[in-house]
Formats: structure tokens, sequence, C-alpha cells
């Protein structure tokens, strides 16, 4: 069988020790082994990437983001190799890993613009024949620590960024699925990253520990779920460090009495469901101001969620897979079966729905509850399944206020075609990725993704325009040079 090792400084190895299966959540069974790092192979990575920063700082961005370009490509010539790995180990359909693919080859698309990105700031005659100037610098050795819903993306949103910034960076993905990152990794070097520049270790919390406790480690970039997001913030920052910790969510739409219901129905099925309900901007909750918009929807959806087809990733007919581990699965219906006993209506129920073939996968089928309530413990805790939970209420404010007060704030949606409505809605809402008519308005990688609330611990979003700020740091240059005739005179009051 396979066993997944670590790449520490340009090279591939694997490590005696404990290690982890790795299942194929479509058939169940263990396909691979992955190593788990401790704080030995951190210290190694950290040495390693210590000793590549002081050339690679210095190396000028217009060569870093040649070496980016060239790793976009090879990304698109090697990407079925890459959906084909995450298939295997999250169970995600090939086009919707192609899809997850595409944006993170968005982010090197971006990342390919460092000269333009890292430029910095001028203020000629700041005061009498004095300039001033921002530049930003590299941090160092930086981090990145990522979860198994997005195997290939996430990393993406963190390592090309951080490394045309001119920083170093240890990448610890999900030990449930690593190989498309130990893939991605090998890439980079193909297109000539130096050695040490970018390393992947594997491993669960010893290596996290290790990295949130690493004096030489600057900065920790984390997506994952809420309370292991707060926990690195807290430990992170305690240790003096940058950190951005993107957590879980619980993501509502608004469907107003004057939505496009074909609409609606369509783009809710994909939200919804898409890569079994395991994206952090999954539309999870459809909150119906009022009972005739709610009822018509619910009778719409009914038939269209019979249709969707359930199971193996390779198969491009299908809409989507299992979800990622049998424990995950045990979770999910717990929710479903909770939300019947506190009175919720299951109208469709997935929890007995393996595809022939496949009765060992990890297979939850569409299910859909309506009279969902905020006192219900499947409302508040998400649920990261194929379940979409209606809500019914009587105006757009009281939907508001319900967003609100969740905790989470990482995505939401107003499907409506009353313009002041949607202002109104943007304007008031606390939730940080708002959609109109648009349910997953995950930001392209001009712009930065985060929430609010306990979506995101940290000032900074990710990637973009706050991608840049986080892994640089501002150094502010002001400058004269005096001739005789500008030397400066005595002077005890602030210049103005
Ligand atoms: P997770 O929190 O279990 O794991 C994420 C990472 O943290 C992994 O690398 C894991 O090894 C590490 N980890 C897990 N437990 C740890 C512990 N006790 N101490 C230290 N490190 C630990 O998350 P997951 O199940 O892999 O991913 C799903 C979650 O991620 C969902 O909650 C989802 O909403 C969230 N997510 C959020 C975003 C976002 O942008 N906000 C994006 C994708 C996923």
């Amino acid at each position: 069988m396979k066993t997944i090792g670590h790449f520490i400084n340009g090279t591939k190895r694997v490590d005696e020790g404990p290690t982890q299966p790795i299942y194929n959540p479509s058939t169940g069974e263990v396909s691979k082994q992955v190593v788990l790092g401790d704080s030995k192979t951190i210290d190694e990575a950290v040495i390693a990437a210590k000793a590549a920063f002081p050339s690679w700082s210095k190396t000028p961005p217009a060569k870093r983001a040649r070496i980016m370009f060239k790793f976009k490509a090879l990304l698109e010539q090697n990407a079925d190799e890459i959906c084909q790995l995450i298939g295997e180990e999250h169970g995600k359909i090939v086009h919707d890993a192609a899809g997850e693919l595409q944006r993170g080859i968005e982010n090197v698309e971006y990342a390919c613009g460092a000269p333009e990105l890292l430029k910095g700031e001028h203020s000629r005659n700041a005061g009498p024949d004095i300039d001033s100037w921002s530049e930003f610098h590299p941090l160092g050795v930086v981090a990145g620590i990522t979860p198994f819903n997005f195997p290939a993306m996430v990393p993406l949103w963190m390592f090309p960024m951080a490394i045309v910034c001119g920083n170093t960076f240890i990448l610890k993905p999900s030990e449930r699925n690593p190989s498309a990152a130990m893939f991605i990794a090998q890439l980079l070097k193909e297109a000539g990253l130096p050695d040490g520049v970018l390393n992947v270790v594997n491993g669960g919390k010893e290596a996290v520990d290790a990295l949130l406790y690493h004096p030489e480690v600057e900065a920790i970039s984390f997506v994952g779920s809420t309370p292991i997001a707060e926990y690195i913030y807290t430990t992170a920052t305690a240790q003096g460090k940058r950190c951005q910790a993107l957590g879980g969510a619980k993501n509502h739409a608004i469907v107003m009495p004057d939505a496009d219901l074909d609409n609606v129905v369509t783009s809710l099925l994909g939200a919804a469901f898409g890569s079994s309900g395991e994206r952090c901007m999954a539309l999870s909750v459809a909150v119906a101001i009022g009972d005739d918009i709610a009822d018509k929807m619910i009778e719409a959806l009914k038939p269209a969620i019979q249709e969707l087809r359930l199971g193996v990733y390779s198969d491009k007919e299908n809409d989507f897979g299992p979800v990622i581990t049998e424990a995950h699965k045990s979770k999910i219906l717990g929710h479903i079966r909770s939300a019947a006993e506190q009175g919720a209506n299951v109208i469709i129920d997935g929890s007995n729905a393996a595809p022939e073939g496949y009765e060992k996968g990890f297979f939850v089928g569409p299910t859909l509850i309506d009279n969902v309530t905020k006192d219900m413990d499947s409302y508040s805790a998400e649920i990261f399944g194929p379940v979409l939970q209606i809500m019914r209420v009587e105006t757009m404010e009281e939907a508001i206020q319900l967003i609100n007060e969740h905790e989470y704030g990482n995505g939401t949606c107003i499907y409506t075609r009353d313009g002041e409505a949607s202002r109104y809605f943007v304007d008031n809402i606390k939730v940080g990725m708002v959609g109109i008519n648009i349910p997953l308005p995950v930001p392209i990688a001009s712009q930065s993704f985060g929430g609010w609330k306990r979506s995101l611990f940290g000032d900074l979003f990710m990637y973009g325009p706050d991608g840049v700020r986080f892994f640089t740091r501002r150094k502010t240059v002001t400058q004269r040079w005096p001739s005789a005739s500008l030397r400066e005179k005595k002077q005890f009051s602030m210049p103005t």
C-alpha cells in the first residue's frame, strides 16, 4: 500500500513512525497511508525554509512571477491527474474537482502580478524636498494549515501568494487527503522553484502545534472548522505570530416573495448539494418570506432533488459524491434525526442512499427539511452535508435578524427582483460575502475571501489584496537629501 510522506527541501521522503489511513470515500476502503510528522519534522522543514529565505527574498518579484507562470501551465497540463487524486481521496466528482482546481489556478494567475502587487506606495514632496514611500517586505518563514474539503484550492489560496511575496512556506495539508497538495508541490519544483521555498509536512495536531510554537515561524494562515480556527488564532497570536484563521459557516439564502422561483430552485440545488454540501460556502438554509413562496419552492424542489445523481467521482454524469468519512456521515445522519425529533419536517431523507455497488461508501443522499426553527440543534450546527433546511418567517427584517444572530457569518444570498430590498439587505447583513441572486458569492482571485463573526479570526481576508498584506510587512521610508540651503534648523515642535 502506498504511503504518503513529506516534501522537504525539494525532496519527497517517507519517514519511519506513526501513520494514519487515507480512505477512498466512494468505496469505504483504505487506499493509502499518510505519515504523521512531529516537531522534529517541522524543525527540519523550518531549517530548510529559513536557509532558502535570504536568496529567495532578494530574488526580483518578476523572476518569482516567472516561476508562477510556468507553474500555472503545469497545473493546467496535469489537471486530469490532480482531479483524479482529489476524487480518490475526497470523493468529489471530477467536474467539480476541475472547478476547484481552476479556482486555485486563478490565485496563481493573480500571484503572477507580483511586480505590480509589490511595487509599493510613493508620496513625492511629503514635506519640503521630502519623499516618503512604503515598501512591502516578506515576513520570513510562514505556514499554511488546510482542511479536507478543498485539497488543491485552499493550499493554492495561500502558498503562491506567500511565495511571490518573497516568503518561504511550510504547508500542512489535511491528513485525510494530502496527495493533491504533494503532487502540486512537485510541479512547483518542476517550474523552477528553488528547494526549501515550499515544503509540505503531513500530519495532525502534533505537526500543527509544532508550527504554532516554533519561534522561527512568523505567520500562520489557517482554514478549517471554527473550534480549531479559534485555537489556532489564540495560540499563534499568543506566540507573537501573525494569524488569519478561517472557520466554519452556516449560509442562509433569503427567498423573497418576488424571487424568480425557477432560478431559486436550480441554483439552490447546486449550492446546497454540490460537493455533498462539504463547502464552507454551501447554502444550507433557505429562509422563505411567507408560506406562499415556501410552499411553491418546496413543491418545485422535491422532483428536482429526486433526479439528482449520487455516485462515484469518476462518473461525470454524477452530481455529487460521498462525504469524507464514516464518522462524518454518522454526524450528518444524527443532525437529520435530531431535526425530526425536535419537530422539523423531513421531506426527503437521504440517510439510506448508497448507490448500487458502493454500499460501503460514505454516501448521504440529498435531504430536504422544512419547518426548521432557530432553537433546533441542527440549525445552530454546521451540518457540512447534503442537507437543505427550510425556515419560514413573515418579513425580511425577521430573516436578517435570524442571520445576524447566527454564530457564523461566512456567506449569504438574497433572491429578489427588488433592488431596494437587496440594497437594504447588503447594508444590514452581518456577513462577509454577500450574493444578490448569486447563491455562492465566492470572491474572484482579485478580491479577497473571508467571513465575519466566528467564521474568521483575524483582521485580513484570504488571497487577493488582503493576501498581499497578510504575507508582507510594511516599511515606510522618509527621505531628504539636505544641501546647504536645505539643512534643518533646530526645531522642537512637530513639523507641519
Ligand atoms: P478541521 O478543523 O478538522 O481541520 C483543518 C486542519 O486543522 C487540518 O489540517 C487538521 O489536521 C488540523 N487540525 C484538526 N484538528 C486539530 C487540532 N485539534 N489541533 C490542531 N490542528 C488540528 O477541518 P476539516 O474537517 O478538515 O474541514 C472542514 C471545515 O473547514 C468546515 O468547518 C468548513 O466550513 C471549514 N472551511 C472553511 C473555509 C473558509 O474559508 N471559511 C473553507 C473551507 C473549509
